[in-house]
Order: C-alpha cells, then structure tokens, then sequence
C-alpha cells in the first residue's frame, strides 16, 4: 500500500494514505524514489523528512514505506570510505554520476562485488554467542576487521569456511536452539538511532593521547570520554579536530564532517588521503571512515549524520577497538535539528532550538563510553566522542554550548583573543576543564610518577599569572616582589615553550605523553631552582640573563630519537647555570 503527498515544505513533504507505516520508518518519495524518514504520524497522515532536495515534488506523488527503521551497513569495506549523512558511498557515487549526488540514487554502503579474504577463527561445532567473533578479514593493512555474530543470535556453528567472500556470501551457517539454520554473512545492518548493545559500560581509566600537550598535560580525554570544542570562527576547532584525528593512539576514527562550509569538507577529503598514520607508518585513511555532509547537501541528511557515524563507532568498538568520534560541528547539526522542527510547526524552545535539543546532544553523547563487549571473551573497546561547537560570536550561553557543557566532561575552550595573538591551539587554560583527572591519575603516576603533581603546579602559576597580571595593569610591573616577577617569567615559559604547539610544524605537530612529562619537568625545575636563588639574594635580573631560557625554548623542536638524551643535559646544564648565578651573586 502507499499514500499520496500533500504538502512539500522543503525537506519536510506531509502524505496521507499510510496507515501501515511506523514512525522512524524510511520511505521512498515520488518518482525519483526520494530517501525519507517519519518523524510523526496522526492516524495516517505522516511527516517525513526527506534526505534529498524536495524540488520538483508536489501533491499526489507516491509515497511507499519501506518498513524498516534508518540502518547502516557494517561490514568490511567502510575504512577509506567516504560517506554522506545517509551512508551513501560519495566516492562510488561520484564514479557513477559525477560531481553532486543525483537524487534518489541508490548505490549499497558496502561493496557488492569486493572479495574479502575471510579467515575463520571457530570451528565446527562451536557454541557462539552474540558478539562472538567467527573470523577476521584483513580490511587495510593496519585494520583486521572482526566477523562477529549478530547480536541478538546464538548457536552452534553448522558449516563455517575460509576464502574469498563478498559481503552477501554466506560464509558461516548457526543452527539455532530450536533446530533453524541461519546464514551468517560480513555484513550487519543496524538502526542508526539506536545504541548497539554491550555487556556492560566501565568508568574509563585510560587517556587518550592525542600528542596535544595542552591536551594530554593539563585537560586530558579518556578512552571512552567525551568533550567539546567550542569556539568561535578561526579559533582554529578544524585545526585542533584535525590533529586529534591525525594523532590520537586509536585503532579507528571516525570523522563526520556536518554542515561546515563546503570548501573546508574539500579541506579534509583532499588532506586525509595523503596524511600518514605515525603510529603505523601507512596512509592515515586506512583507518578513518570519513562522512561528509557540507552545507550544500540538504539539511534533513546533516541531522543523521552523527548517529550514521557514531553507529560504525560502535561497531568498531564491538571488535574491541579504540575509536574515536570527531563531529565538526555540532552547531550545524543543531541548526539541522532546529530547521526540521520550525518546518514541523513545533512549539519552538530557546532560540527557535526544539525542546529536544538538550536531550538529542546527550544521546550522542552518551553512546561515548569504554565497554566490555557482547560476546564470551570479555574483550573491550571504546567509543571517545568529541565535538566541535561553534557558537554565533563565540557566545557560550547559547543554547547549543549550554546543553553540549552540561552533558560533556572536558571542555577545551578556544578563545579568539589567544588565536589573534596567534597563541595555537588557542586553548583558554583559565575556563578549560577536564573531569577525568581523578580517575587517570593512576594511568598517569604509574608511568610518570609526579605528572599530576607537575600538572597542578603549572595550572597553580598560570592561574597566578593572570591575577598577577591584573596588579601590573593597575600598578605597573615594579611593584612586583622577586618570586612574583618569577612566577610571570615561568608562566611565560609555560605559554610559549610548553602550551604553544604549532600543528604545521612536524617535528612539533606531535609530542609524546613522556616527552610533555620531561619537558614541563624541566620547565618547573628551573622555576624551584631560581625560586631557591632568589631566596638565597639572587636577583632576578641576573637569572633573566641564564642561557636556559633559550634553551628551553628551542627544546620542542628537539627531534624525537634525541628528546630523552637533550632534556637530560638541559637539566644538568640549568643546574649548573643556577649554581654559577648562586656564586656570582653571593661573590658581588
Ligand atoms: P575554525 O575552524 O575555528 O574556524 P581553524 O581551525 O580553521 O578555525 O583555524 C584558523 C587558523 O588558525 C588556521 O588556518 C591556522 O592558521 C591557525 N591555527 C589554528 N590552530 C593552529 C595550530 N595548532 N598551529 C598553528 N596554527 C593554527
């Protein structure tokens, strides 16, 4: 049976006639077969989004259901794939039909006549549960994709095979308790909108490190975390999301593009494909899934988009995988979710924002999380959400930072009077936060004994810096005791030679955990030591003229085999220049 439209207002199109469908139903629009999803019905008159430009349809088009909820296709195949909001493979298309998406074309997610090269890892007989993980194909070189059993199923494996397969191809049989035999294929479709299943959820322990050593240092993510990245226009979000997904000790990221301009999406397909994974050596794509949806691309498809991609998360997190989730932005997203809801005549919240609003960037965000798996080996993997918000004018009391601040636990705020001042990434550590200090403390002082000590320590003189600078500003910089002219000179170190990280130099693009560990260290140790020469009567002009402080300056672009070896002598030789200044001061 199919209904009739009656109404086309942009992406929204009314239909009457469709008593047998269901809401969150996908249907096929018009003669062009338009993609759609129900988003109300009132008896059998239903609102549908459409995922496509509505022009050209009018009342009396056909309206047929499909039946089925909005789902993507997970198997092997969607590692250096790109994708719209909707899961359409853009490279394929584009191969097809050239440059912009053509309506109503329908191209699978996956692959149909790619081989894979399937390797089973039960035998037969075996009982196996949902999650359970039946073989593996070698997707890309630095990714062995896990074929797991869907996670509803369980049984015993009937007939299971090694060769080469399609994603359709039966490559394992389970017959079922009550005697039936299913097919098992690679591919698993699931409902974008809901969760996938796990066993259970842990409090994350370990951090993300993303190299970043305002990151990493002073408001570190966790593996399964959340954050936000809010901050006005070239504040430089793109460039901070762009280093996370470059350099982030992840097995997967998965990277959604929403709603930003057009040309900073060209930005990101021309750029990933040539950057190179550090931690593997190969292209950085073979492990990124990419989903693009620039502002020309109908606003309906921009609202999927980010449960399209948290969903591959998780099925990547199913196989036990680290993932990362990187939406750029979720303004866009919102304005998507608001612009929907004004042509569905809803009561509008703040800002013309649905009342949904706060609700719909939790269940984003809530899906973030480190699991243990569904399946007998208790393996885990991990989900870590991060989202960029680009409030109009930088305004946080907005009702999209508001509701993204209350839900997320690290908030890296960007501040445009850093980026003018060309202070990159232009992180404002005086309103920036991380909630999971406490619970990667043990991470953190098992490796690096005295790395929160240190951390607190630095957070303490910058902290001291900025009141400090505000007695300078009514008194000038005179009134200023030794250890308070001390503490402004640190905190400047700290700022320039520790905080500034300049993502287009490569030696500096990328900072190891240890290597953050030993060069704040170094920074601090200078600060204690000439902090005890000022005690002593040395003043602090004479520490001002140490060659140290250019040293430390230089000490970020110290090449990374060389790191350990350079910031032991700068240790020693700082020493000594205190030493030498202790002498001199004590001589005169
Ligand atoms: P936004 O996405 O917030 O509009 P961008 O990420 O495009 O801002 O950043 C704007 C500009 O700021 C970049 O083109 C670059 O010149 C500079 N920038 C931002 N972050 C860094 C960084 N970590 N290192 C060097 N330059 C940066």
């Amino acid at each position: 049976m199919s209904g009739k439209v009656v109404k086309v207002a942009g992406p929204l199109v009314v239909a009457e006639g469709l008593a047998d469908a269901n809401v969150s139903d996908v249907v096929r629009v018009g003669p062009r077969q338009l993609i759609g999803e129900i988003l109300n019905m009132t008896g059998d008159r239903a609102d549908i989004q459409v995922y496509e430009e509505t022009g050209g349809l009018g009342p009396g088009a056909e309206v047929v259901t499909t039946g089925a909820p909005l789902s993507v296709e997970l198997g092997p195949g969607m590692l250096e794939g790109i994708y719209d909001g909707i899961q359409r493979p853009l490279t394929e298309i584009r191969d097809l039909i050239g440059h912009s998406i053509a309506t109503g074309i329908s191209v699978p997610a996956l692959n149909r006549k790619k081989h894979w090269d399937f390797t089973p890892c039960v035998e037969r007989g075996a009982k196996v549960v949902g999650g359970d993980i039946i073989g593996t194909v070698p997707e890309t070189p630095t990714v062995l994709h896990k074929i797991m059993v869907p996670p509803k199923l369980r049984g015993a494996v009937a007939r299971i095979q090694s060769g080469s397969f399609t994603v359709t191809d039966t490559v394992a049989v389970l017959k079922t308790e009550d005697g039936e035999e299913v097919p098992l294929t690679m591919m698993q479709t699931w409902p974008v909108r809901l969760g996938r299943p796990y066993t259970r959820k842990y409090p994350p322990v370990a951090p993300l490190q993303s190299g970043q050593r305002i990151v990493d240092t002073l408001f570190p993510i966790a593996k399964g975390g959340t954050a936000a990245i809010p901050g006005p226009f070239g504040s430089g979000k793109t460039v901070m999301q762009h280093a996370l997904a470059k350099w982030s000790d992840v097995d997967i990221v998965v990277y959604i593009g929403c709603g930003e301009r057009g040309n900073e999406m060209t930005d990101v397909l021309n750029e990933f494909p040539e950057l190179i994974d550090p931690h593997t050596g190969y292209p950085l794509m073979k492990r990124t899934v990419l989903i693009a949806n620039t502002s020309d691309m109908p606003v309906a498809a921009r609202e999927a988009s980010i449960y399209t991609g948290i969903t591959i998360a998780e099925y990547f997190r199913d196989m036990g995988y680290h993932v990362a989730v990187i939406a750029d932005s979720t303004s866009r997203w919102a304005e998507a979710l608001r612009e929907m809801s004004g042509r569905l005549e809803e009561m509008p919240g703040e800002e013309g924002y649905p009342a949904y609003l706060a609700s719909r960037i939790a269940q984003f965000y809530e899906r973030a999380g480190m699991v243990e798996c569904l399946g007998t080996d208790s393996r885990q993997g991990s989900v870590t959400a991060v989202g960029a918000v680009s409030p109009p004018g930088g305004d946080l009391s907005e009702p999209v930072s508001q509701a993204t601040m209350r839900i997320v636990k690290v908030f890296w705020g960007l501040d445009s009077a850093l980026a003018y001042a060309r202070h990159f990434p232009a992180i404002n550590w005086l309103n920036s936060y991380s909630l999971y200090l406490d619970s990667l403390k043990p991470w953190y002082e098992e490796r690096f004994p005295g790395f929160m000590a240190n951390r607190d320590r630095a957070m303490a003189l910058l902290q001291e810096e900025a009141s400090l600078n505000e007695i300078v500003r009514l008194v000038g910089a005179d009134s200023l005791a030794p250890n308070e002219q001390l503490t402004l000179a640190t905190a400047k170190m700290l700022r320039e030679d520790f905080l500034q990280q300049n993502s287009f130099v490569d030696i500096d693009s990328y900072s190891e955990t240890e290597r953050q560990f030993l060069l704040l260290g170094l920074i601090l140790d200078c600060d204690r030591l000439s902090r005890e020469a000022i005690a002593q009567g040395v003043d602090m002009e004479a520490l001002r003229a140490l060659p140290f402080k250019a040293q430390i300056g230089r000490a970020k672009s110290v090449p990374a085999e060389e790191y350990q070896e350079v910031y032991t002598r700068l240790g020693a030789e700082l020493r000594a220049q205190i030493e030498h200044a202790k002498q001199g001061g004590e001589d005169a």
